[in-house]
C-alpha cells in the first residue's frame, strides 16, 4: 500500500529567520574554515544564554564529552559514572580512553540518574579506595537531573561532575540553565536536537583553564612555536565558522522552540492522558523541561498494543516514531559493565515511546498522530 501522507519526522531540523544573515556574513569574509570570527560570536553568545563564562564550540557533543573526561584526567583503567538510560554518545567517550563506565539507573521522578544509587555506590567504593574519576550526568528527553543533589554527593568525594545537557539546551534547573553549576557542561546541535547547526557540539564552564585547555586539544595540541610542535595527542574537534553562522541563527530562536515543544506536549497530553494505558513523561518539581521529545508509557495490556507495535503503525502511516532509549547495560556493547538498579529505566524502556515532536508540526500534523494512535487502541480492543 501506498504511504500516504507526508513523513512527520520525530524532531527534524526548523531554521529561523537569521541563519541566512549569519551565513552570508560567513560567505562573504570567505571563513570557509573552521574557527572564524562566527565561532568567537557562537561561543560569546551561547556562554550568555546558557549564564556560563565560557564556551568552546566544537564539532559534535560526543567530542565535547570526550574532551571533558580526557581534560578530567580520565585514562586507561580508570572507572566513570554514567547513567544507564541515554544515548549512546555520551557514553563512548569513557570507552575512548580505555576507562570504563559504571551505569546507574534512573529515579521516578525524573528518569534521570538516581542520585540515592550514586550515593550508595560512592559510599561502598570509597571503602574500598578505588573512587571513579568523574560523574556524568546526563540531562535526558529535556529533563534535568537533579544536579545539586548528585554535586552535593559528588563533592564529599571530591569527583568531578559533568553534565551530558546535549538534549536539555533550553531547560532550567532551580532557574538555572541545564547543566550550569557542574565543572563542565555538553551540548549537542546534532540535526534532531533542538538547535541544529546540522552538527556540532559545545563545551562550557566557569574555568577559563579548562576552556583553554578543550580549544587547545581540539586544535591538534598545538604547542606555542613556529614550527609544529606537539608534546600531547590532540583532535581534529574544532566547528567549521559556517557552521557557528548557523548556531547564531539558532541560538535566536531557542525560547520560541522551547515554548513550541511544549505545547506540542500538552497537545498529545490533552488528547491522549485519559486513555487506559498511557502515561506522560513526568516533569521533576525543581525545574521546566524543555520537552524535546514528548515521551509515554504505554501499559500494553490496558492500552492493546505495546510500544514496538505503536512504532511499527505510525510508520505505516508514515509517521517516525520510537522507542524510549535501550539502555546502556542492555546493550551489547556495555553488557559487562557494572550496574547499580537497573529496573527503572529498564520498565521505561519496555514501556516508552517518544512520539513526534518536531516544532514545525502544524496542529494538523499533531492531530494526524493522534489519530493514528487512538485508532490503534480502538482497532485492538475491539478486534
Ligand atoms: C545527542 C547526544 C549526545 C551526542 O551528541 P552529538 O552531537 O550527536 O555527538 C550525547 N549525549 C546525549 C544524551 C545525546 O542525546
Amino acid at each position: 500500500m501506498a504511504k500516504p501522507d507526508k513523513r512527520i519526522y520525530l524532531s527534524p531540523p526548523h531554521l529561523g529567520v537569521d541563519e541566512r544573515h549569519y551565513l552570508e556574513e560567513a560567505l562573504q569574509s570567505n571563513y570557509i574554515a573552521p574557527l572564524g570570527p562566527q565561532v568567537d560570536a557562537f561561543e560569546n553568545e551561547f556562554a550568555e544564554t546558557v549564564g556560563v563564562r565560557y564556551a568552546a564550540a566544537l564539532s559534535s557533543g560526543t567530542a565535547a564529552v570526550h574532551l571533558a573526561l580526557r581534560i578530567a584526567g580520565v585514562t586507561t583503567g580508570d572507572e566513570v559514572i554514567s547513567q544507564t538510560l541515554t544515548f549512546v554518545g555520551g557514553v563512548n567517550p569513557i570507552k575512548y580512553l580505555g576507562a570504563s563506565p559504571v551505569f546507574i539507573d534512573s529515579e521516578r521522578s525524573s528518569w534521570n540518574m538516581d542520585p540515592d544509587l550514586l550515593a550508595d555506590y560512592l559510599m561502598s567504593s570509597s571503602k574500598t579506595g578505588r573512587l571513579p574519576k568523574a560523574v556524568i550526568s546526563t540531562d535526558i528527553y529535556g529533563q534535568c537531573a537533579d544536579l545539586d543533589r548528585i554535586l552535593g554527593i559528588c563533592d564529599q568525594y571530591e569527583v568531578p561532575v559533568i553534565s551530558d545537557s546535549a538534549e536539555a539546551l533550553g531547560a532550567l534547573y532551580k532557574g538555572r540553565h541545564a547543566g550550569v553549576g557542574a565543572k563542565a557542561s555538553v551540548y549537542s546541535f546534532n540535526g534532531n536536537k533542538i538547535l541544529t547547526t546540522s552538527g556540532g557540539g559545545m563545551l562550557v564552564s566557569d574555568d577559563k583553564e579548562l576552556i583553554d585547555k578543550a580549544r587547545f586539544l581540539s586544535q591538534q595540541a598545538r604547542d606555542p612555536a613556529l614550527y609544529y610542535e606537539h608534546s600531547e595527542v590532540g583532535f581534529n574537534y574544532r566547528m567549521s565558522n559556517v557552521l557557528a553562522a548557523i548556531g547564531r541563527g539558532q541560538l535566536k530562536v531557542l525560547n520560541d522552540r522551547v515554548s513550541r515543544k511544549r505545547e506540542i506536549f500538552e497537545e498529545y497530553r490533552a488528547a491522549l492522558s485519559g486513555m487506559p494505558g498511557v502515561e506522560f513523561m513526568p516533569e521533576a518539581s525543581y525545574g521546566t523541561s524543555t520537552r524535546w521529545l514528548t515521551v509515554l508509557l504505554i501499559e500494553e495490556d490496558k492500552f492493546g498494543a505495546g510500544p514496538l507495535e505503536i512504532v511499527e503503525k505510525l510508520e505505516q502511516s508514515n509517521i517516525e516514531a520510537r522507542p524510549v532509549w535501550k539502555p546502556m547495560h542492555l546493550q551489547p556493547l556495555y553488557k559487562e559493565n557494572h550496574i547499580v538498579g537497573g529496573r527503572v529505566s529498564e520498565d521505561l524502556f519496555n514501556r516508552g515511546i517518544c512520539l513526534p515532536s518536531g516544532t514545525a508540526m502544524t496542529s494538523v500534523d499533531i492531530k494526524r498522530v493522534i489519530d493514528a494512535i487512538i485508532k490503534m487502541h480502538k482497532d485492538n480492543i475491539n478486534g
